[in-house]
C-alpha cells in the first residue's frame, strides 16, 4: 500500500517518516487508532431516594412522634445506605442520618412505651395496694 507525501504528493518508501522528495514530515497514521477509553459513562447524578425517603421518614417520624414510622423509615435508611454504593455514594449521608434519627425515635418510642407501662402497673398496683 504506497504512501503519498501529504505536502508534494510523491510517492513515499514504506515506513517513512520524512519525504525523501521535499523533507516534509508525514503524519504516519497510526493503524490502530489508540483507544481512547471512552469510560465516558456520564457521572449521573442519580437521586438516592430511598435513602432519602429514609431520612424524611425518620425526621417525620421523630417530630410528630408516631414510632411506628420510625421502624419503617429505619428500613429505608439501611436500604437507603445499601443502595447508595450504587448511587455512588449519593444519599449515603442522608441514609446514615436517617438511621440515626430512627434508632432515636424507636428509643423514644419504646422509653415513652416503657412509662406508659411502668405507669400502668404502677397505677395498678397502687389500686390493689
Ligand atoms: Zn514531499
Amino acid at each position: 500500500m504506497a504512501k503519498f507525501c501529504i505536502s508534494c504528493g510523491s510517492e513515499l518508501p514504506e515506513g517513512a517518516v520524512a519525504c525523501p522528495n521535499c523533507g516534509a514530515t508525514q503524519n504516519v497514521t497510526p493503524q490502530v487508532q489508540p483507544q481512547v477509553v471512552v469510560n465516558n459513562v456520564q457521572p449521573q447524578v442519580k437521586t438516592n431516594g430511598i435513602g432519602l425517603a429514609g431520612f424524611i421518614v425518620s425526621l417525620v417520624s421523630l417530630l410528630m412522634c408516631c414510632g411506628g414510622l420510625s421502624v419503617v423509615s429505619l428500613v429505608l435508611s439501611i436500604v437507603g445506605l445499601i443502595k447508595s454504593k450504587d448511587y455512588n455514594g449519593n444519599g449515603k449521608g442522608f441514609s446514615i442520618a436517617g438511621i440515626i434519627i430512627s434508632i432515636v425515635g424507636i428509643i423514644t418510642l419504646i422509653t415513652i412505651f416503657f412509662i406508659y407501662v411502668l405507669a400502668y402497673i404502677d397505677g395498678s398496683t397502687n389500686v390493689h395496694y
